[in-house]
């Protein structure tokens, strides 16, 4: 691995400009591009349509690959895979396959999401997740993401269906490249997932949520809230002294307007912290407000945090209120807890942290 510019960053349109920057005819770019994305060629020397000064030339200039998978984990609950993966710089970055089934009567297909990490660390540092705990390292680059992708592609041996910003870090702080990343996502000639199979997944980063309207692509969008009051959720999440709900209500109510999609509002329940039933009530107030639905996530325990999930029967009766008030709620019971593959349980355990080898 070295730390030369990966070629996966470049749009099929940037290669272009590189490739008739080099004195080349533009439609080697167009081979060039079909070698990286639909061969997804690891070498340069395979490229074997394309000139050699110029594979010579890539080959010295640029990489195929960012990232390196060094350990994959199978839960054996389920086909859902955990892999780590090495960066040119050392730091490592967790990324979850997770197949479902998909359809209807006979016709049942398996369906794959890819819950990927958008930075090393986080900075949000919220009391409950294990991301938090590791404080910020580094945000990812765009070809770090792509990476995540190709690398899941890879292992799983076939296509990546839906992708969730669900792993480390808040995708919003890293906006920049995190809509240079979405725009290769959805690329027809680069991975072309549509724009409705990907959720970001945010902690209520205000001025990140304008910038992701702005960018106005039917994306969908869920929000960790965990908190129906600024008390309660101030008390896991700091970000909330930040932006507290009266700036992310409206940032939402305007994220509404202009998005084809609802709005997915993500609540753990955390007993002795957020699950009581008069939290319910607020926490379906709100949801009404915004036409929202909810998704309840009872705690996944994190090693090193006093944090307990509430008992079933508890979850139970905190969902029922929210249907009392027909707010359309899920109860999301996670895929792959033995191999701390759950929300918020991404954290490297490798050498120590997140610093890599
Ligand atoms: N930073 C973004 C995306 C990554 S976290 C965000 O916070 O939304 C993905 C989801 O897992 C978030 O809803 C997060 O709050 C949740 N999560 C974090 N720790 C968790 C835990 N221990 N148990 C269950 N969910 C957790
Ligand atoms: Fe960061 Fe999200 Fe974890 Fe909060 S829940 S620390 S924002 S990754």
């Amino acid at each position: 691995m070295d730390a030369l510019p990966c070629l996966l960053e470049y749009s099929p349109e940037a290669l272009t400009e590189l490739v008739t920057g080099l004195g080349h005819k533009a439609y080697r770019a167009t081979q060039l591009t079909e070698w990286i994305w639909k061969h997804r060629a690891a070498d340069f020397e395979s490229m074997n349509n394309l000139p050699p000064d110029l594979r010579q030339y890539l080959a010295e200039h640029f990489s195929l690959r960012p990232l390196t998978v060094v350990e994959v984990n199978q839960s054996a609950v389920g086909a859902t895979r955990k892999f780590l993966s090495r960066l040119a710089d050392g730091h490592l970055v967790e990324s979850v396959i997770i197949p479902a089934a998909q359809g209807n009567g006979g016709a049942q297909s398996e369906r794959l999401t890819l819950c990927v990490s958008s930075q090393v660390g986080c900075a949000f540092g919220c009391k409950f997740c294990a991301s938090g705990l590791l404080g910020f390292t580094r945000n990812l680059t765009v070809s770090e993401i792509l990476g995540q992708i190709t690398a899941a592609e890879e292992l799983a041996g076939e296509r990546i269906d839906n992708l969730v910003f669900m792993g480390m870090g808040e995708p919003l702080a890293n906006i920049d490249n995190l809509l240079a990343a979405l725009t290769l996502i959805m690329h027809p000639k680069v991975l072309n997932i549509g724009a409705r199979h990907i959720t970001i997944s945010t902690s209520g980063n205000v001025p990140g949520l304008r910038r992701l309207a702005e960018f106005n692509r039917p994306i969908r969008l869920a929000v960790s809230l965990h908190g129906a009051s600024d008390d309660v959720r101030s008390r896991v999440m700091p970000v909330n002294k930040k932006w507290p709900l009266s700036q992310l209500i409206p940032a939402l109510q305007s994220w509404r307007r202009t998005a084809k999609h609802i709005i997915t509002l993500e609540y753990i329940l955390i007993q002795d912290v957020n699950a009581a039933l008069p939290e319910a009530e607020k926490l379906a107030a709100l949801a009404a407000s915004l036409h929202a639905k909810v998704n309840l996530i009872p705690y996944n325990k994190v090693e090193g945090l006093p944090w307990q999930r509430p008992t079933e029967e508890h979850c139970r009766a905190f969902c029922r209120v929210l249907v009392r008030h027909r707010i359309p709620v899920t109860m999301r019971y996670e895929k792959g807890h033995d191999i701390n593959a759950a929300c918020g349980q991404l954290r490297l355990r490798r050498e120590g942290g997140s610093a890599g080898a």
